[in-house]
């Protein structure tokens, strides 16, 4: 299954709860800062992302679209 995951970067406000909720541990925050001045959380490798969206539902300003094939 195929699955990707995107993040709306500039809202992202470098909570980390969605990194803690990943399964796979394929996510964490980025070095740059994003328009509002936080290290927003990105994906690693997308390619290993099983699409289960617990990043999606934890996220608590809804940052994190899941897409699954
Ligand atoms: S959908 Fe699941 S596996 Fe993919 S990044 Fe989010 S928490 Fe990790
Ligand atoms: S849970 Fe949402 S706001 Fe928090 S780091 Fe992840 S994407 Fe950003």
């Amino acid at each position: 299954m195929a699955a990707k995951v995107i993040f709306d970067r500039d809202r992202c406000k470098g909570c980390e709860l969605c990194v803690d909720a990943c399964p796979v541990h394929i996510l964490a925050l980025e070095e740059s800062t994003n328009r509002k001045g936080y290290h927003p959380a990105g994906c690693t490798d997308t390619s290993k992302c099983i699409g289960c969206a617990s990043c999606a539902r934890i996220c608590p300003d809804s940052v994190i679209s899941v897409y699954r094939d």
